[in-house]
């Protein structure tokens, strides 16, 4: 009998999961696979506000409804202190004397396996299964570090995974914006929804600065933080100096990246999710879709009016006849003090003497950029600029 170990979080179980589950129960031939729910996990912390180990397990079990081979354990929830591995693996070696028991983990599980407690004991009694996806110099590390441990006795299967491109932290943020629906196993989303877990039911319209910042934080990157508040800072200093109102430059300044932590991929799911017929220029660079797919949480999910809403939409690209606050985004986006660029201060002096030579002086250094790049100038730059010097 083939034993597979699929241990994780699942904060929430999604169907990049049960893809990898499905994948490995074929490719090594499993009779049954255990998905185990850790209660703390060694490698990673859990977020505040998610939801509790029962509500995990509870998701688990309503995905794997249908999965004959697949069975979901609570064994590490109910264990008192951490959940390691190594017991896990000797519990089920006990209760399985006989059964060939393979450990399911990613690249970088693999790769820091040594770091691992009591690695020894987990590769006693069971094989490694390393499931990758056949990144860029992936296939190399890990078949280096195969020979290494094989030749150390040490059984390694690897899976090569065509996995769906999600992460539970990326499905949180898709959660919050309410545009998860693809990624979420039958019935896992109505459960999140009726459970309001992951602010699936939060209501964040109208919400006054104070309460929107921390909300705001949660939702971004976090090496994108300083550049954010860095932006509203800007943004709010230049809308007292020309007289646009400071509220709306704040609002507009902390929430124009909201969706920049979305890679290009996701992008496009949220516009899909929302309906949204994107021009071509969308499609061939989804990673610009950041300013488009903003400005529609930002009306969507935080309630914001259209002048916030417009300003939010044109801060990457620019338009034709802008408006003050558009301006000033698009300026303190460019100016705010983070950035560091030949001709920043250039472009920080206009921006308090004339903030619509100061968007040109902008947009001119972006169109340089993406020359010297080798990509195109999106057809708003075009307009944006054309507009300008006319
Ligand atoms: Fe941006
Ligand atoms: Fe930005």
């Amino acid at each position: 009998m083939k034993i597979g170990i699929y241990g994780g979080t699942f904060n929430p179980i999604h169907t990049g999961h049960m893809h990898a589950a499905v994948q490995a129960i074929d490719t090594l031939g499993l009779d049954k696979l255990l998905m185990i729910p850790d209660r703390i996990a060694p490698h990673k912390q859990i977020p505040s506000g998610s939801p509790s180990p029962e509500q995990r397990l509870e998701m688990l079990r309503i995905a794997v409804e249908g999965y004959e081979k697949i069975q979901v354990s609570d064994m590490e929830l109910k264990r008192e202190g951490k959940s390691y591995t190594y017991l896990t693996v000797e519990a089920l070696r006990e209760e399985y004397p006989d059964a060939e028991i393979f450990l399911l983990m990613g690249t970088d599980m693999f790769l820091s396996f040594h770091t691992w407690m009591n690695p020894d004991r987990i590769t006693a009694q069971a094989t490694l299964a390393v499931m990758y996806r056949g990144e860029k110099g992936e296939e190399a590390k890990i078949e280096a570090r195969k020979q290494e441990m094989e030749a150390a006795g040490v059984k390694v299967a690897l899976i090569k995974n065509d996995t769906i491109n999600i992460s539970s932290t990326q499905l949180r943020r898709l959660i919050a914006f309410r545009c998860a629906g693809e990624f979420l196993p039958a019935g896992v989303g109505d459960y999140i929804r009726e459970k309001g877990l992951y602010d699936s039911a939060a209501d964040w319209r109208d919400l006054p600065m104070e309460a929107l910042e921390p909300i705001v934080i949660r939702l971004l990157n976090p090496n994108r933080v300083a550049h954010v508040l860095g932006c509203r800072d800007t943004a709010v200093e230049l809308a007292k100096h020309w007289g646009a109102e400071v509220d709306d430059a704040a609002r507009a300044g902390i929430l124009h990246d909201i969706t920049k932590a979305l890679d290009g991929p996701l992008q496009l799911t949220l516009c899909r999710e929302y309906g949204t017929i994107l021009d071509g220029f969308g499609y061939k660079y989804p990673k610009t879709l950041h300013a488009l797919t903003g400005s529609l949480v930002a009306e969507r999910i935080f309630g914001e009016d259209e002048a916030v809403v417009s300003a939010i939409c044109h801060h990457t690209t620019g338009k034709a006849d802008m408006t003050l606050l558009e301006k000033i985004i698009y300026v303190a986006d460019y100016m705010e003090p983070c950035r560091n660029f030949p001709g920043v201060e250039e472009l920080r002096a206009l921006a308090f003497s004339d903030i619509t030579a100061a968007l040109k002086l902008g947009l001119e250094m972006t169109l340089r950029h993406l020359a010297n790049l080798g990509d195109e100038v999106s057809p708003a730059s075009q307009a944006a600029l054309e507009f300008l010097n006319s």
